[in-house]
């Protein structure tokens, strides 16, 4: 993606871009962009010491699955499945499911926490100002909202916004783990704590799981852990880390691209 472009998502975003001295011309670099860059090519960064409380959960199993669960579906099926779903007290207040929206053979699959009050009326995942700050970041590495693929630990609204409780994201983790199974992304990108804390397992703060890699399942799927679009906003001082993070998702992409 040319730096202009990459420059002016990063401006709408809210990161602050610098031009190094003398190439105010235009033909200057975005000094976080490159800054990272730089670091970036020494490698990356070592796996993220996460503290995992028990063992993260399994993608899918090799044992034989009766045809009505999650685990044997098929996109369609499941679908069925999530929007007659009332295996937790959350159909009780949702106004619709909320499935999961995008390509369904998606290098990147991005997955955040529950849906708020635009999701549950518009029945799709990151939708509202928090979806808008996301496609920007997805456009500052060069990617459209259509390429990747987003889905929710939880098909369901938490009335308030609440967060998911322990028995409701566990009673809707299957429905995610096959859709992880059926895209079989390149590269995982956990949005926000409840996210991250789910898939990984475990109680530590976003910001000692965020800036390194996770691996995620049977086929340790590269994971990244990154601060929630909604936080974003209310934080936009954080949004220069969010920045890094996604840097290493779009050089993660273009390496396994090339395997
Ligand atoms: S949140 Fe998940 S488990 Fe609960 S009713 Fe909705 S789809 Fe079913």
């Amino acid at each position: 993606m040319d730096r202009d472009r990459s420059s002016r998502y990063l401006q709408a975003m809210g990161v602050q871009v610098w031009r190094r001295r003398g190439e105010e011309n235009g033909t200057g670099e975005c000094a976080e962009a490159s800054g990272l860059a730089g670091s970036l090519m020494a490698g990356d960064p070592a796996l993220c010491p996460t503290e995992v409380a028990s063992e993260p959960p399994t993608r899918e199993t090799t044992e034989a699955v009766p045809s009505d669960t999650p685990a044997a579906m098929g996109w369609e099926q499941l679908h069925g499945a999530v929007t007659s779903c009332r295996a937790c007290e959350l159909c009780e207040t949702r106004t619709q499911t909320v499935f999961g929206v995008g390509n369904r053979g998606a290098d990147l699959m991005i997955i955040g926490e529950a849906p708020g009050a635009d999701e549950d009326r518009q029945g799709e995942p990151f939708v509202g100002r928090a979806g808008q700050l996301l496609n920007l970041m997805l456009q500052a590495i060069g990617l459209k909202r259509e390429q990747v693929y987003i889905a929710n630990i939880l098909k369901c609204r938490p009335p308030g916004n609440r967060d998911p409780r322990p028995q409701e994201a566990q009673r809707c983790e299957p429905y995610l783990m096959r859709q992880i199974a059926l895209v079989r992304p390149r590269v995982l990108l956990s949005v926000g704590r409840i996210s991250a804390q789910n898939l990984l397992r475990t109680v530590a703060p976003i910001g000692r799981l965020r800036g390194c890699w996770h691996e995620f399942g049977p086929d340790r799927t590269p994971l990244m852990v990154t601060y929630h679009p909604a936080y974003l906003l209310r934080s936009p001082d954080q949004k220069s880390r969010a920045w890094q993070d996604l840097l290493q998702v779009a050089r993660r992409l273009r390496d396994r691209a090339g395997n």
